[in-house]
């Protein structure tokens, strides 16, 4: 049974986004398309601070001309 069922199964080897190697991209690989856990968190390692860079953009951050017109006019 068991034995049927892995030969049923599709293997695949892929290169591994992370470092270049083999990965095998089967259910068997839980971190597929990577080769290891390392590759998988290290690529989500630099997506995650890259994201963050672009995501630190200042855009509502500076309050200023609209508040000081209105006093005036009021003042
Ligand atoms: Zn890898």
């Amino acid at each position: 049974m068991a034995e049927r069922r892995a030969a049923d199964e599709p293997r695949r080897i892929v290169r591994c986004p992370g470092c270049g190697g083999d990965s095998v991209y089967a259910l068997t690989n839980p971190y597929r398309p990577f080769c290891s856990e390392r590759c998988r968190l290290a690529d989500l390692g630099a997506w995650a601070s890259e994201g963050y860079r672009v995501d630190a953009s200042p855009s509502d951050d500076d309050p200023s001309g609209d508040e000081d017109e209105a006093a005036s006019g009021a003042a």
